[in-house]
């Protein structure tokens, strides 16, 4: 068993930290993770009813589910998982990716077909990598974390762009794995000392149908953190606002003109707000925001995207981070040539002092 950087620390006393509650809770084994009472909630659907009629009745149980959920009155029992509200998501999740619109990209593809929109990933998940990661942020280590390939970004100064973007379907070296086999990964991150199970890559946005349908077969009390780019749709958003016990999105651009240019993503400020805006009034709120300073991009990025947090989601931590590096295509292409360094010291200490001024929840996690 690893021990964690917390379990060694007083850090748990920081007056930050406070809104972690109920991560902290499930870790002290003193509460349950949100997927099993979802995996509990019986919901009368036939599987063959139209995609219109699923939704419906997802949103009536989305809203009947909160309320006994904040009240605390579920119970944990063994229902047949296609009576389950976990059964109702991964139905509508399957029906999403065979015209995927699980993200904004909206590509239209049948992945059960195995078609290829701009992420590349077929109908199975493939997956890099999985271990306890001691590099995320101190409240998350050690991090029971998921590497997926494919992304549904195209970051110029993306630094997993082996696993994001310059790797081949048609690969024998990819490693496809079930929903079953999912669930023993995760399975084992646990039993290893992993306080959380995160899905990463990439971006886990593309292998949503998978990870769902791997929770049927899981049943460790830990925590689910979802990591993301946070470029989904809004439909897919509504299947796992209330699914994820952690967020741990990037927030990197403070307007569209940026994302599309940096991350050829349109849309990207307007997509990224609304979703955070989502898991703040539906979801956890238990959230770590990633911003990753840019150089030349303080004004128009960082303080932006910091102003709104303050206005539209205070209670969020936020790990304003300044490790951005060149990378990728940056250094080749004139294009990019105003992020082709590093942030200054004075850029980020100008970010960082900028977040204490609004009152933002940063030093705990940067
Ligand atoms: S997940 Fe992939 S295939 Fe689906 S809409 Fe997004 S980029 Fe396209």
């Amino acid at each position: 068993m690893v021990r964690s950087y917390f379990e060694k620390s007083d850090s748990w006393e920081n007056t930050e930290l406070k809104v972690l509650k109920h991560y902290k809770s499930i870790m002290a084994g003193e509460r349950e993770p949100r997927y099993k009472f979802i995996k509990s909630f019986p919901v009368d659907f036939d599987p063959e009813a139209d995609f219109d009629q699923l939704q419906l009745i997802h949103s009536q149980t989305k809203e009947d589910f909160a309320v006994h959920f904040g009240e605390g009155d579920l119970s944990l029992q063994k229902i047949p998982f296609h009576q389950s509200y976990l059964g109702l998501k991964a139905e509508l999740v399957t029906r999403i990716v065979q015209e995927c619109f699980l993200c904004e990209r909206n590509c239209g593809v049948n992945r059960l077909e195995n078609e290829l929109g701009v992420c590349n990933v077929p109908k199975e998940m493939i997956l890099s990598t999985a271990f306890l990661h001691m590099g995320e942020e101190p409240p998350l280590v050690p991090s029971g974390t998921i590497f997926f390939y494919g992304c549904t970004f195209k970051c110029v100064f993306c630094q997993n762009y082996d696993i994001s973007q310059k790797w081949r379907v048609a690969s024998r070296r990819i490693n496809r794995v079930s929903p079953q086999e999912l669930a023993v990964i995760a399975r084992e991150l646990h039993k290893k000392g992993a306080r959380n199970i995160n899905y990463v890559g990439g971006d886990p946005t593309s292998h949503l149908m998978g990870i769902i349908k791997s929770l049927e077969f899981f049943d460790s009390s830990v925590s689910l953190l979802w990591n993301s780019n946070m470029g989904l749709s809004d439909l897919a958003m509504e299947l796992i606002v209330d699914l994820f016990d952690l967020w741990l999105p990037d927030f990197k651009y403070g307007n569209n003109e940026c994302g599309k240019k940096f991350s050829l993503f349109g849309d990207y400020f307007d997509v990224v707000a609304r979703n955070l805006k989502k898991i703040y009034e539906k979801g956890s709120k238990e959230t770590i925001i990633r911003h990753l300073i840019m150089p030349n991009h303080v004004n128009c990025c960082s303080k932006p995207i910091l102003e709104w947090i303050s206005e539209n989601v205070p209670v969020n931590l936020v790990n304003v981070m300044g490790q951005y590096r060149p990378q990728f295509k940056v250094p080749l292409d004139e294009r990019y040539s105003e992020i082709n360094r590093r942030p200054t010291f004075e850029e980020i200490e100008e970010v960082r002092n900028y977040a204490t001024e609004l009152g933002l929840k940063w030093k705990s996690v940067s």
